[in-house]
């Protein structure tokens, strides 16, 4: 079926693509009534569906309140689509993040890669100013095991086994995102309609989700 137009409540459609479910498009209708925009190239619907998917998950584990203001809905979440080499990756200080679903349909993983980079833009947004709360105080790093070694990040191995993933050894900040996305998709709210964290390769320990609790209260 084609649409006659190719944007939806503001939203670029692409036409060959635009078997839109009722759900998803009641969903995609919601979350830009609370702040989301989507820009860039044409939007599947399966893309769509990966990002109301994984905003609905967020928002049964955080509630609707610390969402809006973690998430910075006040003033625009922008989801851009992107496409070629480039990576997704968020960028906290216009409140955006880029996506690139790839080849072929948009899936689970890309809900886990959404969830990661809402991750950053929450760790963004728990710091007042340009800035990443994780790595702001010692709150973070104290908790995860990091130690700066001149400049760079180093963590224990106390830290590494406690940590949600091997991607979250990269540096603070990814560790926050990672123990993030494994707290949203691990959440009783979310569960068992998730199917987890399936990249999860380890618990997050005690420390970690403590200090998570802490950013998150930023904005109760
Ligand atoms: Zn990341």
């Amino acid at each position: 079926m084609l649409y006659a137009t190719q944007t939806l409540y503001g939203v670029p459609v692409d036409q060959q693509e635009a078997n839109w479910s009722t759900a998803t498009l009641r969903d995609v209708h919601t979350w830009l009534q609370r702040g989301a925009r989507f820009t860039g190239v044409a939007w599947k619907n399966d893309e769509f569906g990966v990002v109301v998917t994984a905003l609905n998950r967020v928002r049964k584990a955080l509630g609707g309140k610390v969402t809006h203001r973690a998430l910075g809905l006040g003033r625009t979440l922008t989801f851009d689509k992107i496409t070629g080499s480039g990576t997704s990756w968020a960028d906290e200080s216009e409140n955006k993040i880029r996506l690139n679903f790839g080849f072929g349909s948009a899936d689970e993983d890309d809900v886990n890669t959404t969830i990661h980079e809402v991750g950053h833009i929450v760790d963004g947004n728990a710091y007042p100013g340009l800035g990443y709360w994780s790595v702001s105080s010692s709150v973070w790093t104290d908790a995860a095991g990091w130690q700066l070694a001149g400049e760079h990040w180093v963590l224990t191995p106390a830290g590494r086994a406690g940590a949600p993933t091997g991607r979250a050894w990269k540096d603070p900040l990814e560790d926050f995102a990672e123990t993030f996305a494994c707290y949203v998709e691990m959440h009783p709210a979310n569960l068992p309609g998730s199917r987890g964290y399936p990249h999860r390769e380890y618990t997050p320990d005690l420390a970690r989700r403590n200090a998570l609790t802490t950013a998150l209260n930023t904005f109760r």
